[in-house]
């Protein structure tokens, strides 16, 4: 288990009947206890598994969606039949159930003996067709849900439901999420803005905005003997040149200013209870911030570096939806080795097969994906309305697989847009001091960046090396949002038909339900 999910549960019910007798019930009862411990003992899901019992009526059903709805520490339900389970009888407890569901087909007993096997036995072990009946009232309700297959004590059938529980975990975390806009949209953007109504609705979390003279409440709070402490922080970590320390230098003065940024947004973030934040190069507080110092001196491209590292949602130029997930983005990844970030498409490099991306940020890429130790470094910003020297983190990133995602509003619904990339080496920027990656998307860069285009996808991207599509299409089936995938296997003209569907589709399904 991880010690970051550890407030969470996910529930395991099994679909059951009375008509076997009593005698199956409290059978398939123990078989059920044991299967439970034997998932949660495997080492393989990040969360733990609570057995709910056999639900044996509609009654039992109904109760126990309820109960799993009104439970804070419950993040998602998995339900396995047994037996042959009626399936009317799931009908009105999947329809008041509004917590991610797992379907789980599986059997006790791994293999058939063929010896001795006769009727009793077959009724315990029956899932084979119990599993269809209760598929068959999920398609029917049009219930969303994750259908895992396999043997029980199989670790690829015990991954895919460490992934679902990752999923539910940062899906939960989405339902109470704070996003707090520090400054409005960049002017005129389209793809980083959208319905924040909608996206409560349908994602869960609530975008707030901060004028900047609030910001400077708390700004006026910050206690000179912490800025310095966070200074001796960042010259420890982070690698950089001597002369910064000289308490004397411009350099110095901007690398304390950025250190009581990072302080004063902390503190707000805190305060409000936010889990991220967007920023905005033209809305720093006060125009003559030098005379009055009533704003920030230059854009706070550290203090959101470091605020990503620990976890806070970070989109830039107010882009929200990318705040919120990258939030769920480095949620659902805690304790895995490869780091996350906040990205955008940066500049081409046209080199035939090799031909790549080059992502990165005015300076707001999370240290986490660098490739080796991210170096401290004060350089001229010349962008926004603070044209200033401006401290940062410079560093390249890992070479490997990785996979960048994002959310754009289509008018009518949220479409999640997911590309695998391959990171490659590569090279010092020496004229733009930034920190970089640079990637080749999948399947090919031509077809990758044809199909992210056509989808609309934003030039903001949340970025992992840790996770796989699956994560991502788990989000989508649990937000019960349209997901367009791009990954090795993905063929240009079949996904621009896929697009056209998708349009009938979103228009039909809620009419079905
Ligand atoms: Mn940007």
């Amino acid at each position: 288990m991880i010690k970051a999910f550890e407030n969470f549960e996910v529930w395991f019910v099994t679909g059951a009947q009375l008509l076997y007798g009593g005698d199956a019930v409290v059978q398939v009862d123990g078989h059920s206890k044991e299967m439970v411990n034997g998932l949660n003992d495997s080492g393989r899901l990040p969360i733990k598994v609570v057995y709910k019992g056999t639900a044996n009526s509609s009654n039992e059903v109904a109760d126990i969606m309820s109960a799993a709805n009104n439970d804070k520490k419950c993040v998602g339900v998995i339900t396995w039949m047994h037996t042959f389970s009626p399936a009317k009888m799931w009908i009105h407890g999947l329809q008041i159930l509004r917590k991610p569901l797992l379907h789980l087909h599986t059997q006790y007993n791994k293999q058939i003996p063929w010896d001795t096997m006769d009727m009793d036995f077959m009724n315990l072990n029956q899932s084979a067709h119990g599993d269809r009946e209760y598929a068959h009232i999920l398609s029917r309700l049009r219930k969303p849900r994750k259908t895992v297959i396999g043997y029980w004590q199989d670790p690829k059938t015990q991954d895919h439901i460490a992934v679902w529980s990752r999923v539910c975990a940062a899906w939960a975390d989405a339902q109470d999420m704070l996003i707090i806009r520090f400054g409005d949209q960049m002017n005129n953007v389209s793809v980083t803005d959208g319905d924040k109504v909608a996206a409560e609705q349908v994602l869960g979390y609530h975008v707030d905005y901060m004028a900047f003279s609030d910001v400077m409440v708390y700004f006026n709070q910050v206690k000179d003997a912490d800025v310095d402490a966070l200074v001796a922080v960042y010259f420890h970590d982070y690698a950089h040149d001597k002369a910064l320390e000289d308490k004397g230098t411009e350099a110095y003065k901007k690398i304390w200013n950025s250190a009581k940024a990072e302080l004063t947004l902390r503190a707000v973030l805190i305060d409000k209870g936010a889990k991220g934040f967007t920023t905005n190069f033209d809305d720093l507080g006060d125009v003559n911030v030098e005379e009055t110092g009533k704003g920030f001196d230059q854009i706070p491209g550290l203090a959101s570096q470091r605020l990503m590292h620990d976890g806070f949602g970070f989109g830039a130029e107010g882009d929200w939806k990318s705040a919120a997930l990258y939030r769920t983005t480095w949620f659902m990844t805690q304790g895995l080795p490869g780091g996350s970030s906040f990205l955008e498409d940066y500049t081409l490099n046209f080199d035939g097969d090799n031909t790549s991306i080059l992502e990165a940020h005015m300076l707001e890429i999370n240290p986490d994906i660098a490739e080796e130790k991210p170096r401290l470094e004060v350089h001229f910003l010349g962008i926004g309305i603070r044209k200033s020297q401006t401290a940062r983190l410079v560093f390249t990133s890992k070479q490997g697989h990785g996979i960048a995602a994002t959310v754009v509003d289509m008018g009518n619904r949220f479409r999640l847009i997911v590309n695998d990339v391959n990171c490659i080496k590569s090279k010092p920027l020496p004229k733009l001091p930034v920190a970089s990656n640079l990637w080749i998307p999948e399947p090919t860069f031509e077809v990758g960046v044809g199909c992210w285009l056509n989808a609309g996808g934003t030039h903001h991207s949340c970025f992992s090396y840790d996770i796989t599509d699956e994560y991502w299409r788990d989000y989508a089936e649990i937000a019960d949002i349209e997901c367009c995938i791009i990954n090795e296997k993905t063929d240009y003209e079949d996904f621009r038909k896929e697009l056209r569907f998708n349009e009938v589709y979103y228009l039909l399904n809620k009419s079905l339900r």
